[in-house]
């Protein structure tokens, strides 16, 4: 088996032996099946929460495992191995966690953080709307007052875990433009004037919901306002960091188990030896992954202790979704024909790479992060 280094540490290899366990049993199985129906399992996410995978870095005190971001990447990375939509699944539920426990009322967290921590609910995070993607801060979706709360009138975009979820942390606007003006919601599912819209077909990562949400006079009590009005941009911004390093993970994931099959499989079906060109391109490859591996880390350790980490999140998401890219192309190509094969289980890996070049920040975007970062450091 390929692994990277840095030598796991203990709570990460007992975590990540679990979840290998774990996806051996119950994701690879059916991961080419479930994706050719864009199936997903609650049962596995049920699964994972029963082993506590789910809420590992959040705290015990609301039911969480207490432990370290980066024994919550690597298992990530690791579930991504089998199926990067259940790593996202995961992830996506964690950043909910994430806004809960920083920015809710102890009355919140005992009705909402509880469950996710138990994984008897599911999360979702909606930020994105047709005309705010990127520019997030411009999202129209009204949040009118109204005695006693809030009417919610508007349509998200592009929601993971849309329809699949419990609890829906949704971003619209209170006040006036630009990021001030929006606040954050908690919305379960089943709230009258909330239903989930049209689900996207997509290129990858099929069994992770992609969906609108059509919000039509929706009232909601303020006790489901989390945070304060107009907080709600920088509860969305409070998780992006932790969002970008879980694709970073994902991707991580998905480069390590490209790079295992072409160096075992693939050079098993293929008729001719491996030519020393292909070999030397995934040997580079994998010393790519490990410095990649290695500022995952960093950053992980460096979140714990505290420290802002924007400008290290955008570099492990672009540095790794960008990497995961070009070894689950050069891997398909390298096989030849079964590379395009589903049941061989390239494809899939190539086609749930470009997404993740996508979501949490297209990777221009990160760019744009990264060179503010530098005008800065030669400003300072
Ligand atoms: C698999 C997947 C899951 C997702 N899950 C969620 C979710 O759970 N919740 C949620 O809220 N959203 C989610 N999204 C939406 C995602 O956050 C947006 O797709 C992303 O932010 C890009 O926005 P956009 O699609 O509107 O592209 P646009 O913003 O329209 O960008 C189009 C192109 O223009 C470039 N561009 C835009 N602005 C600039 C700029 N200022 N400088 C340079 N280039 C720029 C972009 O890089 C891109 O190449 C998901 C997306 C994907 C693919």
């Amino acid at each position: 088996m390929i692994s990277l280094l840095p030598k796991p540490t203990t709570e990460e290899r007992e975590l990540c032996q679990k979840a290998k366990d774990f996806s051996d049993r119950f994701i690879r199985p059916t991961a080419v099946d479930d994706e050719k129906r864009e199936h997903f399992r609650k049962s596995i996410f049920e699964g994972l929460a029963k082993l506590g995978l789910t809420a590992i870095s959040l705290s015990q005190e609301w039911g969480g495992q207490g432990g370290s971001s980066r024994a919550h990447y690597s298992v990530l990375e690791e579930l991504a191995r089998a199926s990067a939509a259940y790593s996202i699944t995961v992830g996506v539920n964690q950043l909910v966690q994430g806004a809960l426990a920083e920015f809710g009322t102890p009355e919140q967290k005992s009705r909402f953080l509880r469950p996710l921590a138990a994984g008897t609910y599911l999360g979702a995070f909606s930020l994105s709307e047709s005309h705010s993607g990127s520019d997030a801060s411009a999202l129209k979706m009204s949040a009118k007052h109204t005695t006693g709360g809030y009417l919610l009138s508007g349509t998200k975009m592009w929601c993971s875990n849309g329809g699949l979820a419990d609890l829906y942390l949704v971003m619209a606007r209170t006040g006036g433009d630009g990021p001030k003006g929006i606040s954050a919601f908690l919305v379960p599912k089943g709230t009258p004037g909330f239903r989930v819209g049209k689900k996207e077909l997509k290129l990858g990562l099929q069994p992770s919901s992609l969906t609108e949400l059509i919000f039509e006079d929706c009232f909601l009590p303020e006790s489901q306002r989390l945070g304060t009005e107009g907080e709600g941009f920088r509860v969305a911004l409070s998780q992006l960091d932790a969002g970008r390093i879980g694709i970073a993970a994902t991707a991580l994931g998905l480069g390590l188990e490209a790079l295992q099959k072409v160096w075992t499989e693939g050079i098993k079906q293929c008729s001719f030896d491996f030519s020393e060109g292909v070999r030397g391109q995934f040997a580079e490859y994998f010393a790519r992954l490990q410095a990649v591996k290695a500022l995952l880390v960093l950053t992980a350790e460096t979140k714990d202790q505290g420290a802002r980490v924007t400008a290290l999140a955008s570099h492990c998401k672009l540095l790794a979704s960008d990497l995961a890219m070009a070894i689950t192309s050069s891997a398909v190509e390298a096989v030849g024909f079964q590379g395009i094969i589903p049941s061989f289980g390239l494809e899939r890996l190539m086609r749930d790479a470009k997404a993740l070049q996508i979501v949490e920040g297209t990777n221009q975007i990160q760019q744009l992060v990264l060179s503010r970062e530098l005008d800065k450091m030669v400003s300072s």
